[in-house]
């Protein structure tokens, strides 16, 4: 269903990332994938469905370099009617310790980026009248937890911008929604597990039981999969009719 179209993917070197990017490829879409690590294994593993897959290096933590990531996607595939905005970092602190540079870095990557690549994006979708803008945000879009006062800003920050565009954009075919997910289990949240356990001296799976999944009702991680497969239902003609809209995959979290 997307055969021939083009799409971008940020962070897509690792969790949920890439399993956007291979559920774009494995539906037809050429990817340009991002991210920092090595790239060969999500270069294989997208370019495995033998649609056109391209790296496209950046730091979207720098606004001049989220745009040129845009433009460096388009020249690379030939056009850009798919951006996802999924690049994302975390930091755990109170706000009264809360590093400066932690809340600049948050900020930047976890928000403004979603706005330099949207504006880098925006006017070739205008001009050919079909666009997708999709972007991660969070369970932490809609509701707070303490100690991630960075992350939760950025995060309804995505939101507010996401639906600004889509009002900008609602006479085209241009949409642009958010998809907020629960827990996943990725190297994002094996990282805070860590740390958790750690910090209370308590075993990585008491973590999970007790603290992570304690906000989850169904006590179980989402899948990078079901976060995918939302994506791909947001690009598919039959959601043309959805913009400005919030996709909750977060296991019941945010219906407390
Ligand atoms: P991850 O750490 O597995 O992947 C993050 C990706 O972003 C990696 O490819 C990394 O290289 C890339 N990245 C980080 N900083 C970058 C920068 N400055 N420039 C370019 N690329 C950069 O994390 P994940 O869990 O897959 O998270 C992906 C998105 O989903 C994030 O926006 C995160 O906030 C969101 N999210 C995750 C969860 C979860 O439970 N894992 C829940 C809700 C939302």
């Amino acid at each position: 269903p997307l055969i021939g179209r083009k799409a971008a993917v940020t962070g897509s070197t690792s969790g949920i990332g890439l399993a956007i990017a291979e559920a774009l490829a494995r539906a037809g879409a050429d990817v340009a994938l991002n991210g920092f690590g090595d790239n060969a294994p999500a270069l294989a593993s997208v370019g495995a469905f033998g649609t056109k897959t391209v790296f496209v290096g950046a730091d979207l933590s720098k606004g001049p370099d989220a745009q040129k990531f845009v433009t460096d996607a388009q020249a690379a595939l030939g056009g850009l009617d798919i951006l996802v905005n999924n690049a994302g970092i975390q930091f755990v602190s109170p706000v009264d310790e809360f590093p400066d540079d932690k809340w600049d870095a948050i900020l930047a990557i976890n928000l403004s980026s979603n706005f330099h690549t949207m504006k880098a994006a925006i006017p070739a979708m205008k001009a050919q009248n079909w666009g997708r803008i999709i972007n991660i945000a969070s369970a932490h879009g809609l509701v707070a937890s303490p100690f991630k006062s960075a992350y939760v800003a950025a995060k309804h920050g995505v939101l507010g911008l996401t639906k600004a565009a889509a009002l900008e954009l609602a006479e085209t075919l241009v949409t642009a929604n958010t998809v907020c997910p629960g827990f996943v289990d990725t190297p994002l949240v094996r990282g805070q597990i860590a740390d958790q356990a750690k910090a209370n001296g308590i075993s990585e799976e008491r973590v999970v039981k007790e603290i992570i999944l304690a906000s989850q009702p169904t006590k179980r991680f989402i899948t990078a999969d079901q976060v995918a497969e939302t994506v791909l239902f947001l690009c598919s003609d039959a959601a043309s009719g959805i913009t400005g809209s919030s996709f909750s995959v977060d296991g019941g979290w945010t219906a407390r």
